[in-house]
């Protein structure tokens, strides 16, 4: 059996086998890049010694027959001036995780004729590096144990001694030395924190490290150096070569941080026909890998040999521009383009985001409900924030839990933080909607009588300024410095690529005008949800508050039918013929119902003056009536348009009197269908107030009716649902809260912490969608519904989620529905997920 291949017989697809560093190595070998000459122990070889403790024999003898042609190609010989490195490298890169042992081949002789090379200091730090190597790596001796006294010859002794006394000889014989090596490297491949990073990166243990052997260069010589390049600047992607350089070191002093290097320019003033080699190696490279790529090299006495080259880990603003730039150059294809930029990381180009270097303190952790970061003032009351923040202060809201009372604050604050609250609870689908940085669950306690947040030992007043971090969960204290969002031309022309490949439309949650206009320019091909009750926060609350609670709801109803007519026609306009779906009001009562205690504490104040109470007490009769136990399985959707269909006439005569000044065809959506029954009834009851409102205007508008499937019954029976719907739209945050039985409100902060230790959830079900159980419902609808001819879309928070819309796109879904912001990384996850499709199906 083969186990060890040199550097000319290996090649670029050979990962599995010789580690992507390997595998990388050989190939720039082939390409006639100047790479020290070596070879390769395969994964094959460290899964034998990983099984039985021992090298195969085959290997151990090629690994000696090797090694005369290293000197053959080195020009040295071993046991006389020939050092080799011997480094670790998987298919699947795991950075500084293990060692890397230099300098091997060196001994009391050996080290001699290197000090005439380089001078004594030279030459005896580097057999002292290497003997600590070999006590720590080889042996697993203590670190401690090898201090450094100052003179490198006397740690060789003292080093060398040390591990005599509590381990064996250190070997002389360069052969020895080279096979304990590479035993060393595979012995590590389970050491403890190699384990440990593979376990946290999901990489498999099984998978293997190669061990390359090659020749030694040293950039600590005079005239040498050594560096790292990329072949186009890793954080903007601009198109030059960027990078850093040390004189007279070895690339370990580099890549530590332990020494400040210069700009790569600086070569050009020492090493100039290096530095030209380098540029058109890294255009090799990159022309052959097709991406931008990463190189570690050194620079020996003025030669230029590169020792590791990968695909360049790089900035999303450097992904986005270095695709684009590379499409257009020919070099990839437009495809090739959108699938190199994460969607999950794409995010960041439309958000400030928390500068990575900056020193700061985390003082409360809790979720990150809505990403982006902000800065601003601690305000525990929401009329006060909105107060302050009027005047021009920059405002933090921080509250026990969140409820539309907040809303109006929400809207002009920087960001806020709940220590309550789950990813689709309406408060944060809100902020998310805003592009306000939202933390919920953190673990904190606020008292607004004091105005004060406790978090463990701290303590932090109102007027006290933190910074929210809403993609990572962290509150940091203080104003942490941030990075401007960056989204780009480039970005731009992506974007606009992705949508020609894109199967699946991406619309917009937008519930005002102003979110309209913002969804548009972000891309949006139309509204796939307008929530009418969010059309009521703020100083419209009460009319919504009085229509719910009134015995007779004319009134409020004939106030609410003309905002709600100017708002459509604004939004109607906007979206130019594009489609809009507004859905009928579906307002859980406990989110929009007055609060019984304030009501009951202003009763008091008002006996207290010997003021009248009669409105006041009818009011917290009619609010207590009202009060259920279970509210999100109340009085809410279309169950509420069936009791007073009042209300869904008034709705349903200012949307077709919107469409008939506008000219646009409204999708008219019914919420909370769980039956066939009550469809037929709402579907009627739109219908009729349609029809009774055209004949008498004398003028006719299309509208459509359908409806959002967020109940597993709705799923079961979507067949007979779709007899009277002519779209289906999949609530996804209400289907997995009843598909599971978890509330969207609580669940994360009561238990799901728990359920990720325990193993019992891996994902967050209300933020990446279960397609095991909340999938296969809704295939089932899907399946009913598509029989019926009917367009089907998602507009629950998945609809923003990368990895749900790759399995919308699995399912046939027509449409993806999602607040302004998310709608950029949408487009580029439809797109991904459009190509991903193609290529298994091709
Ligand atoms: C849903 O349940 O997914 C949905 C879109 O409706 P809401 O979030 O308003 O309940
Ligand atoms: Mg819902």
């Amino acid at each position: 059996m083969k186990y060890v291949y040199t550097l000319q017989e290996g090649g670029k697809r050979m990962t599995s086998l010789l580690g992507e560093k390997g595998a990388n190595l050989a190939e720039m070998t082939a390409m006639g890049i100047p790479v020290p000459p070596g070879f390769v122990a395969t994964t094959d070889a460290c899964a034998y010694f990983l099984r039985t403790g021992n090298l195969p024999e085959e290997c151990e003898a090629q690994i000696k027959g090797r090694l005369p042609y290293l000197e053959d190609l080195a020009g040295k010989k071993l046991g006389e001036t020939l050092t080799v490195s011997v480094r670790y490298g998987a298919k699947v890169s795991m950075p500084g995780i293990m060692e890397s042992i230099l300098n091997a081949g060196l001994n009391d002789e050996t080290v001699k004729n290197l000090a005439r090379e380089g001078g004594d200091n030279f030459a005896y730090d580097s057999y002292a590096r290497l003997i600590k190597t070999f006590g720590v790596v080889i042996l697993g001796m203590a670190p401690e144990k090898f201090l450094p006294s100052g003179s490198a010859k006397r740690d060789c002794d003292a080093f060398k001694k040390a591990i005599e006394k509590e381990k064996r000889r250190f070997p002389q014989d360069p052969e020895e030395q080279i096979l304990e090596c590479v035993r060393g490297i595979f012995r590590s491949w389970n050491s403890q924190k190699a384990v440990d990073y593979r376990k946290n990166n999901a990489i498999d243990n099984a998978m293997g490290t190669a061990c390359m052997v090659q020749a030694m260069v040293y950039g600590n010589l005079a005239g040498s150096g050594t560096g790292v390049c990329f072949s186009r600047d890793p954080s903007t992607g601009k198109k030059k070569l960027y990078g850093e350089f040390i004189s007279r070191r070895q690339g370990e002093d580099l890549v530590s941080g332990r020494l400040t290097p210069q700009p790569l320019e600086s070569m050009k003033r020492s090493f100039l026909s290096a530095y030209a080699e380098l540029g058109t190696i890294a255009s090799l490279l990159e022309s052959r890998c097709r991406d931008m790529q990463y190189m570690e090299f050194t620079v020996e006495k003025g030669r230029l040999y590169v020792l590791e080259a990968a695909t360049a880990k790089r900035a999303v603003q450097a992904a986005v521009r270095a695709a684009v730039e590379m499409a257009e150059e020919g070099f990839i294809t437009r495809e090739e383009a959108i699938m190199r930029v994460n969607p999950y990381e794409a995010d960041a180009l439309l958000r400030k985001t928390i500068d990575a270097t900056a020193s700061k303190i985390v003082i409360i952790r809790g979720t990150g409900a809505a990403p982006g970061a902000a800065s601003g003032e601690i305000a525990t009351d929401p009329k006060k924030a909105a107060e302050l923040a009027a005047t021009g202060r920059k405002i933090i809201l921080v509250r026990k839990e969140t409820s539309p009372d907040d809303i109006p604050a929400m809207a002009v604050c920087q960001g806020m933080a709940a220590a309550t609250g789950g990813a689709t609870s309406h408060a944060v689908v809100i902020a998310r909607g805003m592009g306000k940085p939202c933390v919920i669950g953190a673990d904190m306690s606020v008292d607004y009588e004091t105005g004060t947040v406790s978090a463990g030992a701290a303590v932090l007043k109102e007027g006290d300024t933190v910074t929210v971090d809403g993609s990572t969960g962290e509150i940091f204290a203080g104003e942490v410095p941030m990075k401007e969002p960056s989204a780009s031309n480039e970005f731009e022309t992506l974007l606009s690529w992705c949508d020609s490949f894109a199967s699946m439309k991406v619309l917009a949650n937008a519930d005002t005008p102003k979110d309209a206009e913002k969804a548009l320019k972000l891309g949006a091909r139309g509204i796939g949800l307008c929530r009418t009750e969010h059309m009521f926060f703020g100083e419209r609350l009460p009319m919504m508050q009085r229509m719910i609670i009134d015995d007779d709801k004319t009134g409020a109803l004939d106030a609410m039918l003309e905002f709600q007519k100017q708002d459509f026609i604004v939004m109607f306009k906007a979206m130019n013929g594009l489609p809009v779906t507004v859905r009928l009001l579906d307002p859980p009562l406990h989110e929009f119902l007055p609060d019984a205690d304030k009501l009951t504490q202003e009763i008091a104040a008002l006996r207290k003056e010997d003021k009248d109470t009669i409105q006041e007490e009818k009011i917290l009769e009619n609010v207590s009536a009202l009060r259920e136990k279970n509210p999100m399985m109340g009085l809410r959707g279309c169950r509420l348009g069936i009791v007073f269909p009042e209300i869904y006439r008034m709705q349903t005569k200012a949307i077709i009197d919107a469409a008939l000044e506008t000219g646009a065809s409204p999708e008219i959506m019914v919420p909370m269908i769980s039956s066939w029954k009550e469809m037929e009834h709402v579907k009627k009851i739109i219908d009729d107030a349609a029809q009774d409102f055209m004949t008498k205007q004398k003028r006719w508008a299309n509208y459509s009716v359908g409806a959002t499937i967020e109940l597993p019954r709705a799923c079961i029976t979507a067949e007979r649902i779709a007899e009277h719907a002519a779209f289906f739209s999949f609530g996804t945050n209400d289907l997995t809260q009843a598909t599971y039985g978890f509330s969207r409100d609580d669940a994360e902060k009561k238990f799901f912490t728990k359920y990720f230790k325990d193993g019992i959830l891996e994902e967050n079900p209300f933020a990446t969608i279960d397609r095991h159980g909340v999938g296969a419902l809704m295939r089932i609808a899907i399946e009913k519904g598509k029989r019926k001819g009917l367009k089907i879309g998602v507009c629950g928070e998945h609809g923003g989620d990368p990895f749900s819309i790759e399995f919308f796109n699995s399912l046939g879904i027509d449409y993806v529905s999602c607040s302004p912001y998310r709608i950029p990384a949408a487009r580029l996850a439809a797109a991904q997920a459009a190509i991903r499709k193609k290529g298994i199906s091709s």
